[in-house]
């Protein structure tokens, strides 16, 4: 992909040095109605075997990732601008593959129901689960390997083909982790990426008979209409302004902690990030003391990226976006109490965790998604306060609660309109990866849970045969009833 810079190819900037140093060659849409056309052949056998033959295959396919590590790390390390992140890429594939495989024989044998009608009793009854044949994935540049595969696996696991379309922003793992799919050749009649942009996306759609989206709210939006219109289901993982709640009986150190690795991790640009804080006013000063202590503690990983805490904006134009947030948050009677506006090292974009107060729910870095290192806080009096500042916004992606006790932050984490919510601490959300399910609320998603059994659920059609056990119903003896 590197040697030849051909017409149609999409430049990609390097995050650490603001270079373009690599380019990508879409498929045309033909290209991709022919991938297709060939993974939906070689899908019937794949999903005529048994679940424990994929899984065997996927197995494989987990250890050639852990063969080719060092290339993947290395190709997505450069696409985000961080190591510690990518360097622990391929285990959460290795793992989820693994986990899945463990798993996903038993929960679909538990889905595949059989008994006698309830309503009428002669009738028996048994479930048929049918793979949908291909899964289009479109996803996100912040954890480019790990959101590409997360549906793909399961999805795999349950007999599906499927495509995937990586961000164009952070492309370079494909080619690595491509080599690692075609040593499993069994896996790479089903199982491909292509890259590109919006263009390569929609392609993908016109293609699929599912699709998986993770990214922002704008275009999950045109990506949901593209999909409504070929009547194909869609499941929707979009952005979030997820808030916590700080209680008056909470350690206020521990309190601290949690807030500013759940705002600041990975720069922020984590869809469930903390985004909004809400403190009790009796602790609010003392936690903003701490928060502000801890926060400058953070280190720019610059100019080595062994070194520090946090990397650079991996997309060029999210600083001007989080930039623009605080500047109106300023303009607005906010304060920036430490941190500020992106600075240009190097060529990479990078920030230092920003805490701001005296923040209200007009301005903008309280109402829109950030994606960047930025802590508003807001003082509260009553809990009642604070669960309506809390549910006051347009996402409902995840939250957390920190409390005096589990049964308190509990309490309050039940009035959360939100999917997931950590109780005492904040982000726990990837930790439930195979067990609980959650679903978004208002525009941080949409369609089942991608979480727990019911995220490999998603990909069958579910059947149900019906067998009369008695003589069929003779249509003379159905006659219409005299007036009652
Ligand atoms: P984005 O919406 O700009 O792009 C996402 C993907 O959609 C990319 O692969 C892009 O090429 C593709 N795309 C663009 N236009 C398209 C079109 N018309 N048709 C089909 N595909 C198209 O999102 P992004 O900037 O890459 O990612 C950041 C966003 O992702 C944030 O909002 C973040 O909150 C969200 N996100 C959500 C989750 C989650 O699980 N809820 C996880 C990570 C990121």
């Amino acid at each position: 992909m590197t040697a030849e810079v051909r017409r149609n190819t999409l430049p990609v900037r390097n995050p650490r040095t603001g270079e373009i140093d690599y380019h990508i060659t879409p498929p045309t849409a033909d290209e991709v109605a022919a991938i297709t056309a060939r993974q939906r052949e070689a899908q019937k056998d794949w999903a005529a075997a048994p679940i424990e033959h994929r899984a065997a295959v996927l197995r494989k396919w987990a250890e050639e990732i852990d063969k080719n590590r060092k290339a993947i790390v290395k190709a997505e390390s450069t696409d985000t601008g961080r190591y510690r992140i990518p360097s622990e890429g391929p285990d959460g594939v290795i793992w989820s593959i693994r986990g899945w495989a463990d798993s996903a024989p038993e929960i679909v044998k538990k889905a595949m129901l059989e008994g006698t009608s309830s309503t009428v009793p002669h009738v028996r009854y048994r479930s048929q689960l049918k793979p949908y044949p291909l899964l289009g994935v479109i996803s996100p540049w912040n954890f480019p390997m790990m959101l590409s595969a997360i549906d793909a696996v399961p999805a795999l696991m349950a007999g599906s083909a499927a495509i995937i379309k990586p961000s164009e922003v952070t492309p370079r793992f494909v080619e690595p982790l491509m080599e690692t799919i075609q040593k499993v050749p069994e896996l790479a009649k089903v199982l491909t990426y292509v890259v590109g942009g919006g263009e390569t996306g929609q392609a993908v759609i016109d293609n699929v008979d599912i699709v998986c989206f993770t990214g922002s709210v704008a275009t999950g939006r045109k990506v949901a209409e593209a999909c409504a219109r070929r009547f194909i289901p869609v499941f929707l993982e979009l952005g979030g302004k997820d808030p916590v709640i700080v209680t008056e009986n909470a350690d206020v150190d521990r309190a601290a902690d949690a807030v500013l690795r759940g705002s600041v991790y990975a720069t922020g640009q984590i869809c469930y990030s903390i985004e909004r804080v809400y403190v009790q006013e009796k602790i609010h000063d003392a936690f903003v003391d701490k928060l502000v202590k801890k926060a400058e503690q953070i280190e720019l990983n610059y100019p080595d990226i062994h070194n520090g805490h946090i990397g650079p904006f991996i997309f060029a134009k999210q600083a001007g976006i989080v930039d623009e947030q605080i500047d109106d948050a300023v303009k607005h009677g906010a304060q920036v109490r430490t941190g500020g506006k992106s600075q240009n090292l190097g060529g990479g974009l990078y920030m230092r965790p920003t805490v701001l107060t005296g923040v209200t729910h007009d301005m903008k870095v309280m109402r829109d998604e950030t994606f960047g290192p930025v802590i508003p806080v807001i003082k509260y009096q009553t809990k009642d306060d604070a669960v309506k500042l809390a549910n006051d916004t347009e996402f409902g992606l995840s939250g957390a609660v920190i409390a005096g006790s589990e049964e308190e932050a509990l309490e309050l984490g039940q009035q959360i309109d939100a999917g997931g919510i950590s109780l005492q601490d904040t982000t726990l959300t990837i930790s439930i990866l195979r067990d609980a399910e959650k679903t978004s609320f208002n525009l941080s998603g949409m369609g089942g849970s991608r979480m727990g059994p019911a995220s490999i659920l998603r990909f069958f059609r579910k059947k149900a045969l019906m067998t009369n056990t008695k003589p069929p119903s003779d249509m003379r003896n159905i006659r219409e009833l005299p007036a009652a």
